[in-house]
Order: C-alpha cells, then sequence, then structure tokens
C-alpha cells in the first residue's frame, strides 16, 4: 500500500487456503511479516466490516484452484473463491491485466496469525464497531488520497 514504508520481510515459504480448500496459495519469494487495514468504503463493503493484507511479489505467488477475479476500479482487482467466497487478494494491476503486487488475505495463512499490525488507511472512516488499538501509523482519508490521487481516478 506504501511501498516506501520500510517492513520487515521473510523469505520462507507460506501456504495458506480458503475455507473450502479448492484454493491454495504458496508464497515463496519476499513477503511482510505484519498486517494492514483498510477502512475504505469499497474495502468494508467487500470484506464485511473491515479489510487485512499483507504484501507479496507477484513473482513470489503461486496460486492453485479456479478464482474469480472482480475488476472493483479502473487499476485493481479483487479475488475469491467461487465454491466458498472467502477473500484471497487485492491487487494493483498491471499494463497486461495481471496484478503488479499482491495485497493477500491474512487469515487464509496460519503462519499470520500472530504477525502486529502495521498501518491503518481511512481510520477516519472506519466503523464505531472496527477501532484497532495501538501505536501503528495511520492515515485518514485526506492523507491516503493526497498521496495517491489515483484512486479517485473514475
Ligand atoms: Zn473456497
Ligand atoms: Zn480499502
Amino acid at each position: 500500500m506504501n511501498p516506501t514504508h520500510p517492513r520487515p520481510t521473510r523469505l520462507a515459504a507460506l501456504t495458506g487456503r480458503c475455507l473450502c480448500g479448492a484454493v491454495t496459495i504458496t508464497v515463496t519469494g519476499e513477503h511482510e511479516e505484519q498486517v494492514g487495514a483498510c477502512h475504505c468504503r469499497m474495502c468494508q463493503r467487500w470484506s464485511g466490516g473491515l479489510f487485512l493484507c499483507f504484501e507479496a511479489e507477484a513473482s513470489a505467488v503461486t496460486v492453485n484452484g479456479e478464482v474469480t477475479r472482480y475488476r472493483s476500479s479502473s487499476f485493481a482487482e479483487r479475488a475469491f473463491c467461487p465454491r466458498c467466497g472467502s477473500h484471497l487478494w487485492f491487487g494493483d494491476l498491471a499494463q497486461d491485466g495481471e496484478p503488479r503486487g499482491y495485497e493477500l488475505t491474512p487469515g487464509l495463512f496460519d503462519a499470520a496469525r500472530h504477525w502486529p499490525l502495521r498501518s491503518e488507511l481511512y481510520a477516519d472512516r472506519a466503523m464505531d464497531s472496527v477501532r484497532l488499538a495501538g501505536e501503528h501509523r495511520r492515515q485518514t482519508q485526506a492523507e491516503y488520497e493526497a498521496a495517491n490521487p489515483f484512486v479517485n481516478r473514475p
């Protein structure tokens, strides 16, 4: 979400799966070991209230099983298992229509259960029922959209 933000990474392989097991995702290269949260209106609708993710290089991610990819904006997609509905990733798209990187949902991966929260986007837009405590980085809607003007592209 913010490529300039320093973050701990690990090269150990990770494997995750959706609720029904039809989709498995393996991460074999560089990825974060911390979690970002987004409270934007699109993420609230898609996730049911709060979207969580961790970043992985496109070349590091292998997906097995059928996936439905929804083009949620001009520059990004959201993917889910067509059988059980588990959310798999958000991805900014390159010119060829493939993700330039993955923001994978941590709940798929047992290894992610104890990773810390790194940041909150749209922190001022959080639902009243979803308030995240702690000293992590926070950006308001105005701050995030000023730094990322493409998010308002129609
Ligand atoms: Zn599934
Ligand atoms: Zn969002």
